[in-house]
């Protein structure tokens, strides 16, 4: 019993064996690059996807999160599915420079470390707004500063934007790379989903697997077209055919 178990064992890795040596090619390097390629291009546009979705539906944010009043800074943290706004404003007399260790505040955000403010200079805000799925990978920043009297907006700045747009440009790195390796494993898993299809479906069509040419289902004699399953071609995978 356990000699077949045994048996079966090696057969499975010697499979896997077979597989993980094909697809350490040079094509198989190109497939990882174009993915790491595609992912990184996913990642980018599913942040200003919803950079974009954000602007357009600011008026209603979903779960607001009082972080703190602490030495007259109020700081709040807005969750949605793809984005995260983190915004800080003064609203006592004074502060001295914080530092924020609450574990609600994002480590990207500037609002974890907090200017001293004295009553006489103008009020400032600092907004910090954060995109990408499954993790925030990209944000930008609203820096703004209001009459410490009258509460009017006095200057205002937006920075790490794409031109006019609202468009995020600053990157958080774990999240970014975090977004480019899921997206690459999802192309790559796509690939070799897509390409085990078109394999089995030309081998069931009696033709080539790697070229397609006609073999009217002799594959013991291989490709005359590409050399597959040829003594003369390197690159040789054994299948099962039906
Ligand atoms: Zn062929």
């Amino acid at each position: 019993m356990s000699h077949i178990v045994k048996q079966k064992a090696k057969a499975i890795l010697s499979k896997t064996m077979q597989i993980l040596m094909h697809w350490l090619t040079r094509r198989a390097l190109l497939r990882v690059l174009v993915s790491v390629f595609l992912g990184l291009i996913t990642t980018i546009v599913v942040a200003w996807g919803f950079a974009d979705l954000m602007v357009a539906n600011r008026s209603t944010p979903k779960a607001l999160l009082p972080v703190s009043h602490l030495n007259s800074w109020s700081v709040d943290i807005w969750h949605r599915t793809g984005a995260v706004t983190v915004s800080a404003m003064i609203s006592g007399k004074s502060s001295d420079a914080i530092e924020l260790l609450d574990s609600d505040v994002p480590r990207w955000s500037r609002v974890r470390f907090l200017p001293a403010y004295r009553q006489g200079e103008p009020m400032p805000i600092v907004i910090d707004y954060a995109y990408g799925w499954p993790m925030l990978s990209m944000w930008y920043s609203k820096d703004a500063k209001r009459d410490w009297q009258t509460g009017t907006v006095i200057s205002q700045r937006t920075s790490g934007t794409l031109g006019n747009l609202n468009l995020p440009t600053k990157i958080i790195v774990w999240g970014f790379v975090g977004d480019v390796i899921f997206f690459a494993l999802l192309f790559l898993l796509g690939l070799i989903v897509v390409k085990s299809a078109r394999r089995r479906w030309r081998i069931q069509k009696g033709k080539c697997p790697i070229c397609c040419y006609n073999l009217r289902s002799d594959f013991a004699t291989g490709c005359p077209e590409c050399g597959w399953q040829r003594a003369e071609c390197d690159s040789v995978v054994k299948i099962n055919h039906p």
